[in-house]
């Protein structure tokens, strides 16, 4: 199923033409903002000079700083009177960043997040349940505008409020539900301790993002719920959800790139890497009126899958986000990505649904402290079980880290549950 077959099933010669086509247009939309205009000069930058798409490479990246400086509208080429909306990001790494929208960018957005939907099989008989923030946070309003275009019955739910979101699920039969990974290991602990079969639900898919989380995270919440779950991935400077998006096969999120133009770079160098090569994402928005981003560092981590997809949409696929450039941890010296924790943590049966990390550093050693949630009947057997476990855990924690972290074993809800992104790494060794 497809929502618009041609484009998604275009030939790369045909993809590359029309991206070389948009990139010009917005190339000369973004050089007539303020902030591109200095930029360009700065780097003696002529854009008559990008005869194909491979001179992109000559152009300057532009970094969530650089959006920080240009606050509030310093990239916006176009009247005040012709954006109809504004959104920012969450701010997890510090000041938010605005972006504009005019109504046609409203427009092929919600375009965009009904071809993600579709390519999921998602349909107009669906009832879709939106559990992400709206407001000023992309995840809500952006998913809301797909599922309408596509034509399901929306719940604008919002985040939190589970016994609410429980009820709404089983009084207006919801199918799809869209979800922080952390968020959706919360509610169905809760639907559990409700008494609630989640497998009786009538619910048969999530779409989950907004977060980094791991592909064993992500079988956990499908046997829980008895569900398919797919990998969403978007960021508020390029629209926000329906960046990237899995199709059935669930391997890897094709990437629009009739919209966005994909390079993978060495986050030291800023050389632009091979197809199939891990590093940074960086992003250039073909197709944005308000506002023209041109290769955005999107500090993500990940890499281009440069095979065909089975579902023959030609657009590539991106790898699951490892973290963010910016969320990588050096303990003792040794570069972690809270990821590999999770990965390791949540591959472990007896594990429950949270845990959280916390850095510390005693008699100037740097320590980690890995606090993770088992279910309760763990705590039913003997001590020494639990014992083992711990060193189990330790263990495989130490192959992949090479750090000897403490374990803190916990009982089920006893860390704060995440309701929108979550938090679970706690660096106290500045303080
Ligand atoms: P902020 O950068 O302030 O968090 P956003 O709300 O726009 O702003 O969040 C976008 C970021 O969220 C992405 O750059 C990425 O780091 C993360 N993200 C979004 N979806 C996913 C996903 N499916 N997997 C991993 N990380 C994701
Ligand atoms: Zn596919």
């Amino acid at each position: 199923m497809f929502w618009d077959k041609d484009i998604e099933t275009i030939d790369r010669p045909s993809l590359e033409k029309l991206q070389f086509e948009k990139l010009q247009k917005a190339l000369s939309a973004a050089a007539s903002t303020s902030f591109y205009q200095k930029v360009f000069e700065e780097h003696s930058v002529n854009i008559n000079n990008i005869k194909t798409l491979e001179h992109l490479k000559d152009l300057p990246f532009t970094t969530k700083q650089d959006l920080r400086v240009s606050y509030p509208d310093g990239m916006v080429p176009v009247s005040r009177s012709q954006i109809v909306r504004m959104h920012a990001s969450s701010g997890t790494t510090g000041k938010s960043t605005v972006i504009f929208y005019t109504q046609k960018d409203i427009d092929d957005w919600a375009n965009l997040v009904a071809r993600c939907m579709v390519a999921t099989g998602t349909n107009r008989d669906d009832v879709f349940q939106n559990m992400m923030g709206y407001g000023l946070f992309t995840g809500g309003l952006g998913l809301h505008y797909g599922a309408e275009r596509l034509g399901c019955m929306v719940i604008p739910a919002s985040s939190g409020n589970t016994l609410k979101q429980i009820q709404l699920m089983q009084d207006f039969e919801t199918t799809v539900i869209h979800i922080t990974p952390s968020y959706a290991l919360h509610l169905v602990e809760v639907i559990n301790e409700q008494g609630i079969d989640p497998h009786q639900m009538l619910v048969s898919k999530a779409y989950l993002g907004a977060e980094p989380y791991s592909e064993a995270t992500r079988l956990k919440i499908e046997n829980q719920f008895g569900i398919d779950a797919y990998n969403s991935y978007g960021m508020s400077e390029m629209n926000g959800p329906g960046v990237a998006f899995e199709c059935t096969y669930k391997n890897g999120m094709h990437l629009w790139e009739d919209f966005y133009i994909i390079e993978i770079i060495d986050p030291d160098t800023g050389e632009v890497l091979a197809p199939g090569e891990e590093g940074e994402l960086v992003l250039t928005h073909l197709n944005r009126e308000a506002m023209p981003i041109i290769r955005y560092r999107t500090r993500d981590l990940t890499r281009i899958i440069p095979d065909q997809c089975e579902c023959g949409r030609t657009h590539y696929r991106i790898d699951r986000i490892k973290g963010r450039t910016d969320d990588m941890l050096i303990v003792s010296g040794v570069n972690v990505f809270p990821s590999q924790i999770e990965t390791v943590l949540m591959s472990f049966p007896e594990v429950g649904n949270n845990y959280q990390i916390v850095l510390e550093r005693e008699d100037n050693l740097d320590r980690m402290h890995v606090k993770v949630e088992l279910y309760s009947k763990m705590f039913h057997g003997e001590i020494k079980e639990l014992e083992q476990l711990k060193a189990r855990l330790r263990e495989s924690l130490r192959a992949l880290i090479t750090i000897n972290p403490r374990i803190e074993l916990m009982e089920p809800g006893s860390l704060p549950p995440s309701m929108g992104k979550a938090k679970r790494v706690f660096d106290n060794r500045s303080i």
